[in-house]
């Protein structure tokens, strides 16, 4: 198993699950699991003990390897230098050697088989990926500026696809020439790579690498944050260079030029940070510079942000799998009570996952009529008047 050597150096003195301040819980899989093998330190030393062979491959072993959200508050909060930036690699290649025994959870098998076979997670034929954009226009990039890369939730998840027309009205409102692939769009693979199957990841990031090389893309712009990491992250290594943005990295100088006008009295609006944006590529800023660029817009900001951000939940496959569970202190429906505890009206995310758990939260806590979620790119549309 990769990053094997590592395993022994954990010393559970437990700040990983916690945030700068040692206040809250803040591992989601230890948060919703409460069992010291659910934090990263115990998982660590659960590792350790499978490869000596002190225990032996189970369901609950799957289940606690796959709880892991991959939101890298752990990497984060450890305080050992160079070994903390290992610990969630360190997890994933548990997972890979799970995949390589044929003993992975059930829900992360159907998963696997839905990439393998349909192409995308939901079982969908390929040529309804475009749907989400039929009244956008006809399909296709010949040269655009940008290719707007939508990813597998925006492409066939209701709530996704309502977010990508969101994201993609906003890019023609501010006047950017982009095109999308609609039904010849892939998988970027980000969630098959953080559940462990490495050998169709890689077959995902070469088949797009060589679309988009073959297409002559140079830039392009993600919507779902999954996807920005992967292609930043991960594809490089495999020949594709491109320069990559998350859609809301180029909204906040877009919308200064454009200087929309407010349509109505202020709303106050607070800010979830996606682990794959935040935590894992360091973009804390130009959310939040987007947000204050809309008038009438108030960012007021919750106790737990940026690197202390408390993860949604969804990352590291969990959004598909739901091995991590619901429940009162499921971290989206913690989430969702901190972010009713700074009275904003509005819980504006930048992923199409956050939108969804914390969406379902919402209705769960009862809340859903004094905090509404909603994408920055939905915030900016039904709050600003452009042009
Ligand atoms: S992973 Fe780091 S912070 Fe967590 S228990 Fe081990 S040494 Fe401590
Ligand atoms: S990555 Fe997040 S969910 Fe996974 S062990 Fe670390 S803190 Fe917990």
């Amino acid at each position: 198993m990769r990053h094997a050597e590592i395993l022994h150096r954990c010393f559970r003195c437990g700040y990983c699950k916690l945030p700068s301040d040692y206040q809250d819980l803040n591992c989601p899989s230890y948060l919703r699991n409460r069992f010291e093998t659910f934090s990263p330190g115990g998982r660590m030393w659960l590792l350790r003990a499978w490869l000596d062979g002190e225990i032996k491959t189970s369901p609950r072993l799957g289940r606690i390897l796959y709880s892991c959200a991959t939101c890298n508050n752990c990497v984060e909060h450890c305080p050992f230098p160079k070994f903390k930036d290992d610990l969630v690699d360190a997890f994933i290649a548990g997972r890979e050697a799970l995949v390589d025994q044929g003993q992975v959870p059930s829900g992360v098998r159907d998963y696997f088989k839905a990439v393998q076979i349909s192409g995308n997670p939901y079982k969908k034929p390929q040529p309804e990926r475009g749907d989400w954009a039929r009244d956008l226009g006809p399909a296709g990039y010949s040269g655009q500026e940008y290719l707007l890369y939508v990813g597998c939730v925006g492409s066939y998840d209701e709530r996704g696809q309502q977010t990508a027309r969101a994201v993609a009205g906003l890019l023609k409102d501010l006047g950017v020439d982009f095109g999308i692939l609609g039904a010849e769009e892939h998988c970027d693979g980000n969630e098959v790579r953080a559940l462990g199957e490495t050998g169709l990841f890689a077959l995902l990031a070469r088949q797009n690498i060589e679309q988009w090389q073959k297409l002559g893309v140079s830039k392009i712009i993600t919507f779902d944050p999954h996807a920005y990491n992967a292609i930043k992250n991960e594809y490089p290594a495999r020949g594709g260079q491109f320069e990559v943005f998350h859609y809301a990295q180029i909204l906040p100088g877009l919308l200064r030029q454009a200087a929309p006008q407010a349509r109505d009295e202020t709303l106050s609006v607070t800010f979830h940070d996606p682990c794959s944006l935040g935590r894992h590529n360091q973009e804390y800023d130009a959310p939040r510079r987007a947000l204050q660029a809309l008038p009438g817009v108030k960012l007021v900001e919750m106790e737990l942000i940026k690197k202390d951000a408390l993860c949604c939940g969804g990352g590291g496959g969990n959004f598909f799998t739901d091995i991590l569970g619901g429940g009162p202190e499921s971290p989206a429906r913690s989430r969702v009570r901190q972010a009713a505890a700074t009275g904003a009206r509005v819980l504006a995310v930048a992923c199409p996952s956050c939108a969804k758990m914390l969406d379902t939260a919402a209705k769960d806590e009862g809340i859903e009529d004094d905090l509404t979620v909603m994408d920055i790119a939905e915030v900016a549309r039904a709050r600003c008047r452009f042009g």
